[in-house]
C-alpha cells in the first residue's frame, strides 16, 4: 500500500514537474482574439512558448497553464488578430522617409516652393535638397511642378523632389544642369521620359528611367546610416501594428546588412526581400537561422506608375493620346533572368501597372512556366505587384496561372480621383478588381507600397472593404462593387501574405503550433463602422512570441 501511494505521489510530482517545464513563456487573456480561420467565433485568450502558439481558449482555462515564469498580458477587452503583414513596402524608404524633407500635406504648388524655401535655408551652402512625397492629384493649379517654379526660391543647389509613387520627379535648373540634362534632349531615355515645354526645353519633371541621371547628385550613405535608416524604418513598422514586410526592390548590398540587424535583435520584424533584378547574381538569397528574414524573391519592372502616365496600356491614355505609357522591361534579358529564376527557385515579383503591361507580364510568365521542364508553377507563386488595370479576360489568368496578385488598397482610394480621366470607364471595369480577382480564385497579397503611401494597416483595411476616400467619398467610377468583405480584408493582410511568401504552414493564421505573431488594435475592426476603422490604435504587436509594441499607458 505504501509502495502504491509513493508512486502515486512520484506520478504528481512528475505532473507537476512537466506543467513547470511545459508552463507557456506568454499568455494573452482578456480580449476577443480573432484567429482567422474561417467559421470558428474569436476566442479569449492564447499561449505561447518556444514562439509558438501552444493553446487558444477562455482565459480561465489557460491562466490554470502559466507557471512562476509566464508573463501574463491583460488584453482588458482589447481586440487581437492573425499580425498584419504588409506585402508590399520599401522597409529602406520607410526609413528614409522618417528622416527626409516629407511632402505628403502639400496642398498646392505654392506651398510646395514655400516649404522648399524655407527647408533650403536650413541646409550648409550647396548641399543639395531632396524631398519626397508630393502628389499634385488635388492642387489648384492641376498641373505637375515645374523648374521654374523650384527657380523662383532655390537656385543657388541642386533641388530634387520625388512624386509619392515613386516613378517621377522635378527637379530644379540646378539639379538638370549638374546631371547634364538641362539642354533639349537629343533623345529619350528607354523606359523613361524627360517632359519638355512648347520650346522643347525640360520642364524639371522626369519620368521613370529618366530619373537615373540624377543618380549623380547622391552620395552613397554609410554603412551606420544604413543600418540606422532600417532600424527607424522597422521600429515605425512594428508601432503600426505590422508584423512583417515584404520588401521591395531591396538592394543586394543591404542583405547582408538586414541578416545581422536582425540577428542582433536590432528590427523585431519579420522581413521578405524581394531584391532589385540587377542585384540576382550577387549571391543574397538566403535567410537568416531563425528565419525573421527571407530573401528568396526578385522584384522586376514592366512599366511606370498610372499618375505620371507611365502605365503601360494597350490604347492611348484618354487624357494624353500621344502616350501608351512605358515600357521598362527588355523582353529578352527579362525572360532570361525569369528563367534563371525559375530554375533556382526564386519568386519573381512583377511590377506592372496598366493593362498592357500586366498582360504583358502574365504572358512572359507563361512563356516561363511552358518552357519549364518540371512544369512545378504551383510552388512558384509568382507575383504582380500592383496588378492595377488588368483587361477583362486577364483576370481569370490569375488563378489559373497560380500567380498571385499583390495589391494595395490605398492605391485606389488615391488613384480613383484621376484613374477615370487616364484610362477612362471602359478600362476602369478592370481596375483595382479585388472583388472579381477573389470571386475568381486568387489570393490578394495586401499592401500599402510604403513610402508611397503612408503605410498604416488601418489605412489599407478601411481602404479594402471601405473603397472610399479616408473623408468618405468617392466618386462615379469608384466600383464599391469591387470592395472586399472584412472576412477577405483579414486575409489580404495577414494569410495571403503568409501564402504569398511560402510561410502558410507558420503564419497567418492564430492556431496552435503556429508562430506567434499578432497584431493587437483597440477596436473590433470585423464588426465597427468603416469609418470607425481608421480611429482604432494599435495596442500591442507580438513578432516570434514577443512583445515587440505595447501602446504606452496613457499618462496620469
Ligand atoms: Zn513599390
Amino acid at each position: 500500500m505504501r509502495a502504491m501511494l509513493t508512486a502515486v505521489a512520484a506520478l504528481v510530482l512528475a505532473g507537476c514537474n512537466q506543467q513547470v517545464a511545459e508552463a507557456p513563456d506568454l499568455i494573452l487573456h482578456g480580449g476577443t482574439i480573432y484567429t482567422g480561420l474561417d467559421r470558428l467565433p474569436p476566442v479569449e485568450a492564447v499561449s505561447v512558448k518556444g514562439g509558438r502558439i501552444v493553446a487558444t481558449g477562455t482565459s480561465a482555462d489557460l491562466l490554470k497553464t502559466a507557471g512562476s515564469a509566464t508573463e501574463k498580458v491583460d488584453l482588458a477587452g482589447t481586440y487581437l488578430y492573425p499580425g498584419f503583414t504588409d506585402a508590399h513596402a520599401h522597409l529602406y524608404g520607410i526609413g528614409e522617409r522618417e528622416t527626409s524633407l516629407d511632402l505628403d500635406e502639400v496642398k498646392s504648388i505654392a506651398e510646395l516652393v514655400s516649404i522648399v524655401g524655407e527647408a533650403a535655408k536650413t541646409l550648409p551652402a550647396g548641399q543639395m535638397l531632396f524631398g519626397r512625397g508630393w502628389i499634385e492629384t488635388h492642387w489648384p493649379e492641376a498641373r505637375f511642378p515645374t523648374r521654374q517654379d523650384l527657380d523662383a526660391v532655390v537656385s543657388d543647389r541642386p533641388v530634387v523632389l520625388e512624386r509619392a509613387d515613386g516613378h517621377a520627379m522635378v527637379a530644379n535648373t540646378a539639379a538638370l544642369k549638374a546631371a547634364g540634362i538641362d539642354g533639349k534632349p537629343k533623345s529619350q531615355p528607354q523606359g523613361g521620359r524627360i517632359e519638355v515645354d512648347a520650346s522643347g526645353l525640360p520642364t524639371g519633371m522626369l519620368i521613370d528611367n529618366a530619373m537615373g541621371a540624377l543618380a549623380v547628385l547622391q552620395t552613397a550613405p554609410s554603412e551606420a546610416q544604413i543600418d540606422a535608416t532600417y532600424e527607424k524604418g522597422a521600429a515605425r513598422e512594428i508601432s503600426l501594428g505590422w508584423t512583417g514586410v515584404h520588401s521591395m526592390s531591396v538592394a543586394g548590398s543591404h542583405v547582408p546588412r538586414i541578416n545581422e540587424l536582425s540577428d542582433a535583435g536590432k528590427l523585431n520584424l519579420r522581413i521578405y526581400n524581394a531584391i532589385d533584378g540587377s542585384d540576382f547574381d550577387k549571391g543574397v538569397f538566403g535567410e537568416t537561422a531563425d528565419k525573421m528574414v527571407t530573401t528568396k524573391a526578385v522584384k522586376l519592372y514592366m512599366d511606370g506608375a498610372l499618375g505620371s502616365r507611365g502605365a503601360l496600356l494597350n490604347e492611348p491614355y484618354s487624357d494624353r493620346p500621344d502616350t501608351s505609357g512605358l515600357m521598362i522591361a527588355q523582353e529578352e534579358p527579362t525572360l532570361a533572368l525569369m528563367k534563371k529564376a525559375y530554375d533556382q527557385n526564386i519568386q519573381v515579383c512583377f511590377h506592372a501597372i496598366g493593362d498592357k503591361g500586366n498582360e504583358l507580364v502574365l504572358d512572359w510568365m507563361q512563356r516561363t512556366f511552358d518552357a519549364a521542364a518540371d512544369k512545378a508553377v504551383a510552388d512558384k507563386r509568382w507575383r504582380i505587384e500592383h496588378a492595377q488595370i488588368l483587361r477583362l479576360e486577364d483576370i481569370v489568368r490569375f488563378h489559373q496561372m497560380k500567380v498571385i496578385p499583390s495589391m494595395q488598397p490605398s492605391h485606389a482610394i488615391g488613384d480613383l480621383y484621376f484613374a477615370e480621366s487616364r484610362v477612362g470607364p471602359r478600362r476602369l471595369l478592370g481596375g483595382y478588381a479585388w472583388r472579381s480577382l477573389i470571386d475568381a480564385g486568387a489570393m490578394i497579397a495586401g499592401g500599402s507600397d510604403a513610402p508611397v503611401e503612408q503605410g498604416d494597416p488601418r489605412i489599407e483595411f478601411y481602404a479594402a472593404v471601405a473603397r472610399k476616400d479616408l473623408e468618405g467619398k468617392s466618386g462615379p467610377q469608384w466600383h464599391p462593387e469591387q470592395a472586399a468583405t472584412r472576412e477577405e480584408a483579414l486575409k489580404m493582410f495577414t494569410i495571403w501574405p503568409a501564402y504569398a511568401s511560402f510561410r502558410e504552414a507558420d503564419l497567418g493564421t492564430i492556431e496552435r503550433g503556429k508562430l506567434a505573431d499578432f497584431t493587437g488594435f483597440s477596436g473590433d475592426i470585423m464588426q465597427i463602422s468603416d469609418a470607425e476603422i481608421l480611429k482604432v490604435e494599435p495596442t500591442i504587436t507580438v513578432v516570434n512570441g514577443k512583445v515587440v509594441y505595447k501602446r504606452p499607458a496613457p499618462a496620469a
